[in-house]
């Protein structure tokens, strides 16, 4: 193990950040403590603030060596919100907040990002432009857009971003990246199946929605067996349907929703064309209209291959190449810096969380970030940016 010395004795000044916001949690858009928080302790140490990017998204801005003149630039992203979850914990850094948790860690993302930005504003050493991207709304309320849009890397240009997340279930001191796709993109659609209502015993004189809404859950499932290639994985889920409120009324409508899930824009895009010609289809099959709402909520995330090999190796300088696992599997669930690496070729990479005992999943109200951690993504972020920038 080669921890950044000076960050190893940061160890318990980060355990003490992290677990303070660990009991102050926002949820997306409302992180304003966090954000002031985060924001104060970069003023702190010498690093130029930037407030309210993307609503309650801060930017750090530190310069070494000739940055002045221009040239290389780095972006880091930590996400700061939490979740609407009663917490279960009853340990003393608990949520103050009744229904508000940091259930996924970002309490700890961010206090990894600050530890890295205190060390990087003290030493220097390295030459170009880092970019602390403290992100809101990570959790399916689109604050990396909101970032993009108010001009993120207009404003703050990088050649490169990087964002790491912690995993359970991968053990403390160990990293894992990959190039390519490394998390699903997801989508939720609606659909809205018009038919004609008519009494439950005089069916011929209506057009049922329920019976051509069913056609259509069925009919969907035909897209990933037949229309995806069997090495592209892919999810489509119908999880609601609704229709009618009467045992003796067949309806006017009825209306399907779900999700959808693809590790690359390419199949994203064939699954929601192939899911238009069904919906469309099927319903003019049976007499019926019906029209699609596909909205993608996250992209998915790829990395470029030559960004994830150098994290990879970053890594291992760090914590070992045994520790670093350079083709795990793929991740079904989604992360919204996918937005970020379609804009910045870039890397997201994982952090153990610990194994065995005690690895609770994200999202689960007896979740902790694993304090041990702290000092070794903070060094790996700061590796990232001495090893890309090294002064030349
Ligand atoms: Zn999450
Ligand atoms: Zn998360």
């Amino acid at each position: 193990m080669a921890l950044v010395d000076k960050i190893a004795t940061l160890q318990e000044e980060m355990t003490l950040w992290r677990r303070d916001i660990h009991a102050h949690p926002e949820l997306g858009f409302e992180e304003t403590r966090t954000a002031q928080v985060v924001a104060q302790k970069l003023e702190a140490f010498g690093i130029e603030v930037h407030r309210g990017v993307g609503k309650t998204g801060v930017v750090g801005v530190l310069r070494a060596g000739r940055a002045e003149q221009g040239g290389r630039a780095i972006g880091l992203r930590a996400d700061m919100d939490a979740l609407p979850i009663v917490e279960a914990n009853t340990f003393a850094h608990r949520s103050t907040q009744t229904g508000r948790m940091h259930a996924c860690g970002h309490d700890g993302h961010t206090t990894m990002l600050l530890g890295a930005a205190k060390y990087l504003a003290e030493t220097r050493n390295f030459d170009g432009v880092v970019n602390f991207i403290f992100q809101p709304a990570e959790e399916g309320l689109g604050g990396a857009r909101a970032m993009l849009e108010d001009g993120l890397f207009e404003r703050f240009p990088c050649q490169a971003v990087f964002g790491m997340h912690n995993r359970p279930g991968l053990p403390l001191g160990k990293f894992a990246v990959r190039g390519g796709p490394m998390m699903a993109g997801g989508a939720y659609f609606d659909i809205h199946v018009t038919g004609r209502g008519a009494h439950g015993a005089r069916p011929e004189s209506g057009i049922d929605p329920v019976l051509v809404a069913s056609h259509i859950s069925i009919a969907l499932q035909s897209i990933v067996s037949r229309n995806v290639r069997p090495l592209d994985a892919a999810v489509v889920s119908v999880t609601k349907i609704y229709g009618g409120d009467a045992y003796n009324v067949i309806p006017q409508t009825a209306q399907l929703s779900g999700t959808v899930r693809a590790f690359t824009r390419e199949v994203m895009n064939l699954i929601e064309t192939g899911m238009r010609r069904v919906v469309k289809g099927t319903a003019e099959a049976y007499g019926a209209a019906a029209e699609l709402d596909f909205r993608v909520i996250f992209a998915p995330t790829v990395n470029d291959a030559n960004e994830a090999a150098f994290v990879a190796d970053v890594c291992a300088a760090v914590v070992g190449e045994d520790n670093v696992n350079r083709n795990p599997n793929l991740i079904v669930a989604s992360e919204d810096f996918s937005f970020m690496l379609e804009k910045v070729p870039g890397c997201y990479f994982n952090i153990g969380n610990g194994a065995g005992e005690g690895a609770c999943e994200v999202h689960n109200p007896s979740y902790d970030f694993n304090d041990q951690a702290l000092s070794l993504g903070a060094s790996v972020f700061a590796r990232i940016v001495e090893t890309r920038l090294a002064p030349g």
